[in-house]
């Protein structure tokens, strides 16, 4: 039987990694998280106090050791899930995320992951650059409010509502207006709208969409 890959594309807070989470757990495919990738390298990069914006001082990202271990992001075979949501490298993620370098080498190591597997890759470019050939491609959205309350819930409990949109707008723009791989809606996606949808109906649509092409 062909591999059955699923892109998930959206942006920050618009329920990807949960719904991710979900599907993979309901249809027995590898799950990972694209996102998770590119915070380990800029937690790695602001651990070795590069310049940031140094293409040229990304070098250590030729033998980077980064491994999922049960959803579990490690750097040389230490967890860094919890590291890789800390402020300093949300704030940053979008500047090093824009680099060709980083992009190039996160690209072929996702592409490696989907090769021969049923799985879900969630992330800003998966429809549009890593699995322009995913049999079924998902674009999650919400409001920006809603996304905003929902990031302060999962991680960042301190934060006014007010300071989380700004953050999640600068974000949002920055991911959106880069060169590389911007976040667009990848053509024949399904976009979804979620600011008033429960998890399970969000699943509910994406799962019967699945059934159809499978
Ligand atoms: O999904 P998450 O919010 O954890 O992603 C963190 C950042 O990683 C995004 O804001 C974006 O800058 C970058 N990213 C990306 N391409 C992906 C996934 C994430 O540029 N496929």
């Amino acid at each position: 039987m062909d591999s059955f890959q699923i892109a998930i594309d959206g942006p920050a807070g618009s329920g990807k990694s949960s719904i991710s989470k979900a599907l993979a757990n309901k249809l027995g495919f590898k799950y990972l998280d694209t996102g998770a990738m590119y915070r380990a390298v800029t937690l790695e990069a602001l651990e070795k106090g590069i310049n940031l914006e140094n293409e040229k001082e990304y070098s250590f990202l030729q033998n980077f050791q980064l491994k999922f271990v049960n959803q579990r992001i490690h750097i040389r075979d230490v967890d860094v899930s919890k590291e890789i949501r800390m402020k300093r490298v949300t704030e940053n993620v979008s500047l090093v995320s824009s680099l060709n370098v980083v992009r190039k080498k996160m690209v072929e190591l996702q592409k490696q992951f989907a090769l021969n597997c049923n799985c879900i890759l969630d992330g800003r470019d998966i429809g549009t650059v890593v699995l322009p050939k995913a049999k079924l491609k998902i674009y999650l959205t919400a409001d920006i409010e809603e996304r905003a309350k929902r990031r302060i819930k999962e991680s960042y409990k301190n934060e006014s509502l007010e300071n989380m949109i700004n953050k999640i707008k600068i974000r949002d723009y920055k991911d959106s207006s880069r060169d590389n791989s911007p976040l667009i809606i990848s053509e024949n996606a399904m976009v979804i709208d979620t600011t008033y949808l429960t998890e399970k109906e969000v699943l509910e649509k994406i799962l019967k969409e699945y059934n159809k092409r499978k």
